[in-house]
């Protein structure tokens, strides 16, 4: 594609585009995609990222939880325009595996600013990351503790401990991730004795949380491992509190009132870190929010590629029905309206299976024939050649016709990263574009100015 607007691979935004507040709506910037892809016969989904989107969340974050440092979660959108812009905001990165590990030192961000997460890592990745420094990470057992021993002896590491079951929680990781609370002084005593160096305490309370207490508990027993570690003469001073940030308002839940006490207007997520790690302790708190930056920043744009109208009933024909009723087709309530969009659940809603991201389907209108038809029942399918390949199986929308778009919201979250290219179908392009003034924001040195580990000595390792 010979567009220059289009950000796939290299991550630049000095072409950003600007559009200030609401001054032009969505759907305007929507159309001149769409028109922009017609001039070159294009018809590839492709979605809006909205950098002032991340921005402006970026600053909640700054106001509500001024302490805590955002790690962002490479898994949940790691195309490049996000993680530049993130980076450039002074964002640091919680990573998964060596790739996203690189991904991110390429965009010149310094190993200080980099938690390795995953509390499972093969030992060439244990490898690649102690060469380019890349120290601070996760264990939850004491056999990842004999591979980091043997990989990268003078990592500095985070406990990854269990939260209690009681938060309720779409998705759970206490099945596969954390040390049981029970055995977190036992697993501390085996660090001690293997002379490893451990910095601190994290927890994941799950993804997607459907209550606002959620953090309290978890930071409560942090509290206690950490006083064990102390206890055991370890030089403690990192709180991770992991993901699980609401990306948007659902109900109850929303970011500003996560662990909110009423009345108070603040989140009192940071009221009960203060009350357990008074900042005069020291203790760096850092955080890894995946879905909060995300999620409401990507609109995506698809395409109807293609229709059809059945009668239902005459899918489950029998054997002495006839094949020829004249040529009519009854048009009542019984016709199925099918539409196939060029993204499905093999693509970019792999989200909606995997995630159980909730979508809500528009009909990009257009202005000058803005008539609409009776609603009919309608399904929506993917482009792929499965049949499970259905994005809603049962809705009702006026009638669409081959070549008009839909636009989803909310849809930055989980969603290229799951994505696979089965069947050949592209992904969607990204237009990066700014909603918000003062966006982007001035750059900053992309080298950090406060390493992770100030006021410790590494060369303590093996030796505390
Ligand atoms: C996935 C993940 C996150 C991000 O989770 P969100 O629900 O997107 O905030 C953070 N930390 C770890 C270790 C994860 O696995």
């Amino acid at each position: 594609m010979e567009n220059d607007r289009v950000c796939k691979e290299n991550g630049e935004y000095d072409d950003l585009e600007l559009y200030a507040g609401e001054s032009l709506p969505l759907e305007d910037l929507l159309w001149e995609k769409v028109s922009l892809l017609q001039s070159q016969n294009q018809d590839i989904a492709f979605f809006l990222a909205d950098l002032g989107e991340i921005y402006s969340k970026l600053e909640d974050w700054r106001r509500l939880l001024p302490r805590v440092e955002p790690f962002f979660a490479v898994k949940c959108n790691s195309q490049p325009v996000v993680t530049r812009f993130l980076a450039d905001a002074g964002v640091g990165f919680d990573c998964a595996s060596k790739m996203e590990i690189e991904q991110i030192l390429n965009l010149g961000v310094h190993p200080s600013r980099i938690v390795y997460a995953n509390p499972f890592k093969q030992s060439s990745y244990l490898t690649y990351a102690a060469r380019h420094n890349v120290d601070l990470m996760a264990f939850d057992d004491i056999h990842e503790l004999i591979k980091i021993n043997e990989y990268f002896p003078c990592a500095r590491l985070i406990l990854r401990m269990a939260t209690r079951g009681e938060v309720k929680v779409l998705h759970k990781f206490n099945n596969k991730f954390g040390c049981p609370l029970k055995q977190c002084g036992m697993l501390l005593t085996q660090a001690l004795d293997m002379k490893m160096n451990v910095v601190g305490v994290s927890f994941h309370i799950g993804g997607q949380p459907e209550q606002v207490d959620c953090f309290s508990t978890a930071i409560e027993d942090a509290h206690q491992v950490f006083k064990i570690g102390l206890a055991l003469g370890f030089q403690m001073h990192i709180l991770d509190i992991g993901g699980g940030f609401p990306g948007r308002d659902m109900g109850n839940i929303s970011f500003a009132k996560t662990d909110s006490i009423p009345g108070t207007g603040s989140t009192s997520c940071e009221h009960i870190i203060r009350q357990y790690f008074p900042p005069s302790d020291g203790v760096r708190v850092i955080a890894e929010p995946g879905r909060y930056f995300v999620t409401t920043s990507f609109t995506l744009a698809v395409k109807v590629i293609a229709k059809k109208v059945v009668n239902e009933a005459d899918i489950s024909a029998n054997k002495n029905d006839s094949l020829y009723n004249g040529g009519n087709m009854i048009d009542d309530d019984s016709l199925l309206h099918m539409y196939i969009i060029n993204q499905g659940i093999y693509g970019i809603f792999a989200n909606v299976v995997i995630d159980k991201a909730p979508i809500s389907l528009q009909l990009l209108q257009e202005k000058e024939n803005s008539q609409v038809s009776r609603p009919r029942r309608s399904k929506i399918f993917g482009p792929t050649c499965a049949g499970c390949d259905c994005l809603m199986s049962e809705c009702r929308l006026p009638e669409v016709q081959v070549g008009q778009w839909f636009y989803f919201r909310n849809m930055g979250a989980y969603s290229f990263s799951l994505a696979s290219g089965f069947n050949g179908i592209e992904l969607p392009l990204v237009f990066p574009v700014c909603s918000k003034q003062n966006c982007p924001p001035k750059k900053q040195p992309l080298k950090s100015t406060q390493p992770i580990n100030a006021g410790i000595d590494l060369q303590l390792c093996k030796h505390f």
